[in-house]
């Protein structure tokens, strides 16, 4: 797909980029950061955050980043705009949910007592939730820890992402917090941009309501796909140079 030529998206988002008040919400892991081998060295895109950081400056524009890494895990590699973590339960205008942390800390344990003979498995503790990461494990072992996560899981929602499944405590997801962002920032237009399974909550949530928009391959409820990062790197300035220009000309 040659994405400079997808006409649709490109007429659509012209359109956004006049609209009174637009909303920007975009998902962290493999959507403004490229996906690397460890978790914890991703890094923000540094074009992507230029242009999201001149895009959140324009008035009557919001930029909102919508993650399921912790928040505090997020401030560390997204400095300057609003941010959500925990896909959804950490949210600077919604109630925290209240969480039992010896859940998680339990489940933890259990995870790591019996995962520990599995060579390459990474466990990653977040505020709300536990992820199983696979990427470096054996092939033949997938299916092995699979079946170990999804006993040990109880009540956690277990999604799986790209080489992790993540076990999150259950009461709010990506879709519900995109949904309670439209009315909190009064916007009049909104796009959500993802890569990833927790992602297809939002686009679900979101039908009729935001352009939504898939990176990369797989099944997707969004109404839009991009190939890859550069991609969105390209329509997204796109979108700030028009933006910028019809700033003097957006309607109150
Ligand atoms: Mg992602």
């Amino acid at each position: 797909m040659n994405f400079s030529d997808n006409g649709k998206l490109a007429a659509e988002l012209a359109q956004l980029a006049s609209s009174a008040k637009l909303l920007l919400m975009l998902d962290f892991d493999g959507t403004i950061s490229p996906i690397v081998a460890r978790p914890q060295d991703a890094q923000l895109d540094q074009d992507l955050g230029k242009i999201l950081e001149k895009l959140s400056a324009l008035p009557n524009t919001e930029v909102w980043i919508v993650s399921g890494r912790s928040l505090a895990d997020l401030k560390e590699k997204v400095p300057f705009t609003n941010l959500i973590g925990s896909h959804g339960l950490e949210c600077p205008f919604l109630n925290e949910k209240e969480i039992d942390n010896d859940d998680i800390l339990q489940l933890k344990n259990k995870l790591e007592k019996f995962l520990k003979d599995f060579k390459g498995v990474q466990l990653e503790e977040k505020k709300y939730s536990i992820s199983v990461h696979y990427r470096h494990v054996a092939a033949q072992d997938e299916e092995k820890i699979k079946e170990i996560v999804e006993r040990l899981s109880g009540n956690f929602v277990i999604t799986a992402g790209k080489k992790v499944w993540e076990l999150r405590q259950p009461g709010r997801n990506k879709g519900d917090v995109c949904l309670a962002l439209l009315q909190h920032t009064g916007c009049t237009a909104s796009i959500y941009v993802g890569d990833d399974v927790t992602d297809e909550d939002a686009f679900q949530a979101l039908q009729n309501k935001s352009m939504t928009i898939k990176i990369g391959d797989g099944t997707t409820a969004a109404n839009y796909r991009l190939p890859n990062i550069e991609s969105l790197r390209f329509i997204l300035k796109k979108l700030l140079d028009q933006r910028y220009i019809n700033n003097g000309q957006v309607e109150e």
